[in-house]
């Protein structure tokens, strides 16, 4: 099975995940796999640093959806798949509905010129669940203010009206895709999040 979460800035998801995996990771055993976005394997971890470097100010759009969708390429075929042959419970910290969001909607670049990109990198894979870690904007916006020192500086770079773009993209994509994607209100105390995703994964990993 394979389950991504997701969440736009602010939404807990780094919290939360390190959270459950304390939880689930002791239960699950080799029975799981873990993966993250961009990277989860040394080639993809490589794109990873280019993309997040701040000295790369150059990075066009288009460039950045590529260098995503290449990682996610290299991640579907070297880590996903194979643990999915090998009947394993796959969770990736994020995937392709955040390039919907980040590149299609923050970057302006469209969502549907996103997806087919994507079509091409993994080759139509999808998750069976998506665990959407909901926020209000300013709430998102707020939390990361007060707790992210480091991410201030992104959050100037990139100014209000990208993170409301990211924001409104995953509102849109999860009335589109209501059936994959499960929402789970991240305005909660932390520990009821947290509560929420546990519970939403005992139901994934029994079926
Ligand atoms: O998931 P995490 O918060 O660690 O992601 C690192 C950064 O990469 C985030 O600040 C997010 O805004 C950005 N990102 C992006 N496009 C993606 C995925 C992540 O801009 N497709
Ligand atoms: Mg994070």
């Amino acid at each position: 099975k394979f389950i991504t979460i997701e969440g736009s800035d602010g939404a807990g998801k780094t919290t939360v995940l390190s959270k459950i995996l304390k939880i689930i990771q002791p239960i699950m055993k080799d029975k799981l796999v873990i993966s993250r976005e961009p990277g989860g394997n040394p080639i993809a971890e490589e794109i990873r640093d280019v993309i997040l470097n701040p000295k790369n100010t150059a990075m066009d759009s288009k460039t950045e959806a590529l260098l995503y969708a290449a990682a996610r390429r290299q991640n579907v075929v070297q880590t996903i798949l194979p643990a999915l042959k090998h009947g394993k419970l796959v969770l990736c910290d994020r995937f392709l509905d955040s390039s919907i969001a980040y590149q299609g909607g923050g970057r302006e670049i469209g969502t549907k010129k996103i997806f087919d990109v994507n079509q091409f990198a993994t080759d139509g894979l999808e998750p069976d669940v998506t665990i959407y870690l909901n926020v209000p904007f300013q709430l998102g916006i707020e939390r990361i203010k007060k707790h992210r020192q480091n991410d201030i500086d992104r959050l100037d770079r990139e100014k209000l009206s990208f993170h409301k773009r990211v924001h409104d993209a995953y509102q849109e994509l999860l009335s589109h895709h209501s059936d994959r994607i499960k929402s789970i209100d991240a305005s909660q105390p932390i520990d009821k999040v947290v509560q929420d995703v546990l519970k939403l994964l005992k139901n994934e990993a029994s079926d």
